[in-house]
């Protein structure tokens, strides 16, 4: 009797297990397959969390008293966009806080501007591109404040149908058409390194000025056919001359045509003739062209950087110059980030390298610290939000919490 009882103990789990299937084959039947439409659901649904719901808008939709509230506050939103950015600023001032000066002054400590205006900032690195981390798909839903399916702005040859002037789903219209035709008077800039956003993203309007940066901008200026105006703008015209006179042409490079773009701005902007602009957007792109030469992280990546960074600091000084930093909302943004050189350099995908985004931004009633979840589709509320225009029902986008100080 004891030796059978032994010989049951030394029976392995599994034998033991099998016996018990065998013996109650159908009840183990209905077992597995609810374990296995469990487990399956289980990884839909985490699938579903990085793919879809983490794109997910959570922040505020402001109320008619909040709009009231802030309206009169800003008199401008300027936009810095600058392509292919990805987290990486964050990277750099953690390995040397002094790396990136005029963005750190403008956009992680807060400054005060000439006339004693405290601006301060919000900022995050962590921001979600929305997916897939295409510029066109990104871009587009930044300013139209949805999710690509909605936009219609999809599919692998997004960036080259956008420039070519395919226009997004008009039931979701761009913060610029809303804030126009909220104020009748206002009206907007767009200076584009990139021609996809005012070829395709932003509406047309005759109170919307577009410019793109060509290839030919560079050869303008060098033969005096274009007059950069503005603060900066003879040292910029001379370094561009300097570097036609050694290549023996105007060289296409993104790092001259940013300049040009931002130097566009200044002129129009800030001079004493100037118009003045409710929505001012640029688009710098020598970010992006050194993350697909050289991948994420390399140091042609982070000069590019640290490029944008003087251009930073050169518009700021315009602005702060002319007295107009005071009720300005500056804003930094970037459509997506890189892979790594070794991960074959380029964007597309879902590491997060290429998703997470920096978004900041920089004005007197802002939260100072470090915002809430922001997803790409928040900017077009943000920019609404802060004019006092109320953002349409059929955007996905929100203002993140901690952003604003009156927005809790
Ligand atoms: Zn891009």
């Amino acid at each position: 009797m004891e030796e059978i009882k032994n010989s049951e103990e030394k029976k392995g789990f599994f034998k033991r297990l099998a016996e018990k299937i065998k013996a109650n084959k159908g009840k183990t039947i209905v077992i597995s397959v609810v374990a296995f439409v469990l487990i399956s659901a289980i990884i839909a649904l985490c699938c579903l969390n990085a793919y879809v719901f983490n794109r997910f808008a959570t922040g505020i939709v402001p109320t008619d008293e909040d709009l009231e509230a802030v309206a009169g506050t800003y008199k401008r939103v300027v936009i810095i966009g600058v392509d292919g950015t990805g987290g990486y600023p964050g990277e750099m001032l953690d390995d040397d806080e002094g790396s990136l000066p005029n963005f750190k002054k403008l956009f992680v400590d807060g400054t005060m501007t000439k006339n004693g205006t405290k601006l301060n900032a919000s900022l995050t690195y962590e921001g979600i591109a929305v997916y897939p981390t295409i510029s066109a798909q990104n871009w587009t839903s930044m300013f139209r404040g949805v999710r690509p399916p909605y936009h219609g702005i999809t599919g692998s040859s997004s960036n080259k149908e956008l420039s070519e002037g395919k226009q997004p789903n008009e039931k979701y219209p761009s913060f610029v058409k809303v804030v126009l035709d909220a104020h009748s008077e206002a009206k907007a800039i767009s200076s584009c390194t990139w021609d996809a956003v005012n070829n395709g993203t932003i509406e047309d309007s005759p109170r919307v000025i577009k410019m793109n940066t060509d290839c030919t901008a560079l050869d303008d200026i060098v033969s005096g056919r274009e007059e950069l105006t503005g603060k900066g703008a003879a040292e910029l015209t001379k370094e561009i001359r300097d570097v036609t006179a050694v290549d023996g042409f105007a060289d296409p490079d993104y790092n001259l045509r940013d300049a040009v773009t931002v130097q566009r701005i200044i002129g129009s902007t800030t001079t004493e003739d100037a118009e003045d602009y409710e929505i001012i957007y640029m688009h710098l792109n020598q970010v992006d062209s050194a993350g697909h030469s050289y991948g994420y992280n390399k140091q042609a990546y982070a000069r590019a950087v640290s490029r944008v960074d003087l251009l930073i600091g050169r518009l700021y000084d315009a602005f702060d110059g002319a007295g107009m930093a005071d009720d300005t909302l500056f804003v930094f943004c970037t459509d997506h980030g890189h892979r790594y050189l070794q991960d074959g350099p380029g964007h597309g995908g879902n590491r997060d390298v290429e998703v997470e985004v920096t978004f900041a931004v920089s004005g007197k009633s802002v939260k100072q610290g470090t915002m809430g979840k922001y997803v790409n589709t928040d900017l077009a509320s943000i920019v609404t939000y802060a004019l006092g225009v109320k953002s349409p029902d059929v955007w996905q986008g929100r203002v993140p919490f901690d952003t604003f100080t009156a927005l809790e």
